[in-house]
């Protein structure tokens, strides 16, 4: 077992840690599938007519991760396990004035960082192309921190006080968006300036207003960064893209609808 005694056995942590995101990025990507066929068939439906052998294939896998997790969770240790995974129930004074907070936060963010950032080089654009209208591509600018990283707001400590668990760690994302600025921690990866710019879509679409209202209901139901809505229709394009990035698709389409149909 590891220690966190021993340098060697800290970095695997910290390399095991970076697997498990990953694993868990790719689990919500097929909660994602999963919930448009439940939203549009039903489970008579798909069990009569579904191509048998594909629907036993995806049941013994969904079986087989839940084996899986379930018996790391009943490892966990009691007091890491957290109480608090349900959401967190506040007035609607007290969520108005947290989305007024974060909105301030993020436009602060977006006008500090909007003089240093950077048009997206031709190389960028022609790679997103296919996926983002040439409106987006000219207005966002992109900000490259090269490791320096976003400090964690000053608001957080206040958020915790009010008893708000698991906020998302700023410093550790790979890249924010501030309404049209993309501020990335490291250096741009193309997966991660795709996932910057589905965001500054959703801004444009929703209004700065709506998106941080949107979040902040959806990080109280959850209390999880990763499942919010907007997240995870994020990441849910992001995994589209990764697995087929010369096959394009319009993103402002897919938010449009997310939009219609209130999932955010
Ligand atoms: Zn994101």
């Amino acid at each position: 077992m590891f220690s966190w005694d021993d340098p060697d056995d800290r970095i695997a942590i910290v390399q095991m840690d970076a697997e498990l995101h990953h694993a868990e990025l790719e689990l919500i990507s097929a909660q994602c599938a999963t919930h448009q066929l439940r939203l549009r068939f039903s489970i008579d439906d798909l069990a009569r007519f579904g191509e048998r052998s594909i629907l036993r294939k995806a049941i013994a896998a969904a079986s087989d991760l839940n084996d899986y997790y379930s018996s790391i969770e009943k490892l966990i240790p009691r007091e890491a396990a957290g109480p608090n995974t349900g959401g967190t129930m506040l007035p609607e004074e007290q969520i108005s004035r947290a989305t007024e907070r974060v909105l301030a936060y993020l436009r602060e963010q977006r006008d500090r960082h909007y003089a240093a950032g950077e048009p997206l080089s031709a190389e960028h654009k022609a790679l997103m192309r296919p996926f983002f209208s040439p409106g987006i591509l000219d207005r966002v600018r992109i900000v490259e921190l090269g490791g320096a990283r976003l400090p964690n707001p000053s608001f957080y400590s206040e958020a915790k006080a009010l008893g708000i668990a698991n906020l998302p760690q700023v410093t550790h994302m790979a890249s924010l968006t501030f309404v049209d600025v993309v501020v990335f921690n490291e250096r741009i990866t193309e997966r991660d300036l795709f996932h910057g710019l589905v965001h500054a879509v959703q801004f444009q679409l929703l209004g700065p207003e709506r998106y941080t209202r949107a979040f902040v209901d959806g990080f109280l139901r959850t209390n999880s960064h990763f499942t919010v809505p907007l997240e995870a229709h994020t990441f849910a394009l992001e995994s589209k893209f990764v697995q087929n990035p010369a096959e394009g698709f319009s993103v402002e389409e897919q938010v449009r609808i997310w939009i219609r149909e209130r999932r955010y």
